[in-house]
């Protein structure tokens, strides 16, 4: 946001301090020109392509060996269509034919391929984004510019951009990527919430972050938000001598200073994920995040497919709480399988449970999916719809969930018709989860991935809590449980807050959990409430925050 001598000033999006040198994600691979090759040299430049396309082949395949979950299965299909012969047959056609460099030879001749997939429509056409990721990566090996998406180069680094697209964040690897600096999104987009389960320091919504050159050492600070160019050696060693430092230990059990029980979940988006909840003595899985096992996939998941995935989750945590969540595709998590058609506004479109008027069948399959995993683990299954703003919509989901035998079925609350409707919502639902990070995003009118309303962007709004309150009252008419599972559970500071407000679960980062059960412990149920009434009778977010602080004391 600003700059102070040689600090830039952006949103914390990510706890922690890393030092590193500055590695940018890559421009766009430009466009070739179209130049021909002189007469006689042909042969090479046609071997020059099948070269190429063999090198970015074997480099893809490599790195998903080395890669695990949905990053391997990203690079194994990228390197599968860069081994497609086709391609670098009809590109070393038009070498020989039109003298085309061999760049240029690959730009024509993936674009032939996009054009055909594109015209079938369909999952094919959408095909067409993987052929040209394809194209970019064997025309920058024939260029010597660096391909797109994620940086490899070998050694730790700061990645810096405008912004990661979902697939490239599925690409970040916490042994290598120490930092994440971006120019865009906010505190609760998904690069942010990414960042923060990997356990990489984030600042987002920096603008100077442009300005940040290949190859500079940086210092940057999750926590408060910057990134200090040139560092001094003092604050070098003091950053390392933190990250060194080890994290609290989380016991196992959620529990205020009087005893009662608050069930502190995970939030997990695939097995990996899962593994990780259950070494870091989650008591179960309170948001399953079901469509980032399938993120940049261009054909729905077969229902085994599905059945695999789900069970390797379910498998962590036998007998004990998973909630998952069906696919909640649209606006910053688009699933090429369902994506709708253009729209001017995807915030506000078809997303979540909505995609299922277009696309029953998808919800069927992926409900048979989710009873089949059910059946085969001993893990208690709870399933949620995401994005519900109306009662009917609660009723149709409840009874799709009835009719594959899933007795447990419940909503998100994140728009603020729910919250608001909680009552009657709630007469239908067996539970709620409230998904705080798109509840302040409706309720703030602020993009949650959008750098200029960041700041508008936190639960500690005491609109977003007055929803949250609402939301649990509806809940407790029909003696329903209401959780949370937004951005908001892992924040210390409001989880008492939320308890004072009727949430009976809190569902976060694995990494959060230590710490949000060290400040529950230390306040008692009644404290929550005060709390609560406390943070509602504020007229700012930021004197809300204050307020509560003050009030904490912590051990
Ligand atoms: C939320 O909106 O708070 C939530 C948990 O869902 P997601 O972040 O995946 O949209
Ligand atoms: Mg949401």
């Amino acid at each position: 946001m600003s700059t102070e001598n040689d600090t830039l000033i952006g949103v914390a999006a990510s706890p922690g301090r890393a030092v590193g040198p500055v590695v940018r994600m890559p421009p766009r691979v430009p466009e070739p020109p179209t130049t021909r090759l002189p007469r006689g040299t042909e042969d090479a430049a046609a071997a020059a392509v099948t070269e190429a396309a063999s090198r970015v082949e074997r480099d893809l395949a490599e790195r998903a060996t080395r890669a695990s979950g949905t990053a391997s299965d990203v690079l194994s299909v990228t390197a599968a269509m860069a081994a497609d012969p086709t391609l670098a047959a009809d590109a070393v056609r038009r070498v020989r034919e039109d003298r085309l460099t061999p760049e240029r030879a690959v730009w024509d001749a993936a674009g032939a391929v996009a054009s055909q997939l594109e015209s079938l429509g369909g999952p094919m056409a959408e095909r067409a984004r993987d052929v040209r990721d394809v194209r970019d990566r064997i025309v920058a090996a024939l260029t010597g510019v660096t391909p797109p998406g994620v940086p490899s180069p070998g050694h730790p680094f700061v990645l810096v951009g405008a912004d990661l697209a979902p697939a490239d964040t599925a690409m970040l690897d916490p042994d290598t990527v120490l930092a994440l600096v971006t120019t865009r999104g906010g505190p609760t987009s998904h690069t942010a919430i990414l960042a923060r389960t990997l356990g990489i320091p984030a600042v987002v919504a920096l603008p100077g972050a442009s300005s940040l050159t290949e190859g500079e050492k940086v210092l940057v600070d999750g926590t408060l938000g910057t990134v200090s160019r040139s560092p001094s050696e003092s604050a070098v060693e003091d950053a390392r001598r933190r990250s060194a430092a080890s994290a609290p230990v989380f016991s196992g059990h959620g529990r205020t200073k009087d005893g009662a029980e608050i069930e502190l979940l995970a939030n997990v988006a695939d097995p990996a994920g899962a593994v990780t909840a259950a070494e870091a003595g989650a008591l179960g899985v309170g948001l399953f995040r079901t469509e980032f096992c399938f993120l940049g996939r261009g054909e729905e998941p077969t229902v085994d497919e599905q059945v695999r995935e789900y069970r390797a989750v379910l498998a962590r945590f036998p007998g004990r709480r998973v909630v998952v969540r069906t696919l909640d595709a649209g606006a910053d998590k688009p699933l090429r399988f369902l994506a709708p058609g253009h729209e001017d506004n995807p915030a506000l479109g078809v997303r979540g449970l909505r995609t299922a008027v277009d696309h029953p069948g998808v919800l069927d399959r992926q409900l048979a999916a989710i009873a089949a995993a059910s059946a085969a683990e001993s893990a208690d299954v709870w399933v949620m719809a995401p994005m519900i703003a109306t009662v009917d919509e609660t009723r149709d989901f409840v009874a799709a969930c009835a009719s594959h035998g899933l007795d447990h079925a419940g909503v998100m609350i994140e728009t603020p018709a729910a919250a608001l409707q909680s009552r009657w919502i709630m007469g239908v639902a067996d539970f709620a989860s409230l998904g705080t990070n798109d509840l302040t995003q409706y309720t703030m009118a602020a993009d949650r991935d959008l750098a200029g309303v960041a700041a508008l962007s936190t639960p500690w709004q005491p609109a977003v809590l007055e929803l949250v309150r609402v939301a649990c009252s509806g809940g407790a008419v029909h003696g329903r449980p209401v959780g949370v599972c937004g951005e908001a559970a892992a924040d210390p500071w409001l989880a008492p807050v939320l308890v004072g407000l009727g949430v009976t679960s809190l569902s976060m980062t694995p990494r959060a959990l230590a710490e949000v059960a060290a400040v529950l412990a230390t306040v008692t149920s009644e404290e929550c409430a005060d709390l609560a009434r406390l943070a509602l009778d504020q007229p700012t977010a930021r004197a809300a925050r204050e307020a509560v602080r003050l009030r904490i004391v912590t051990p």
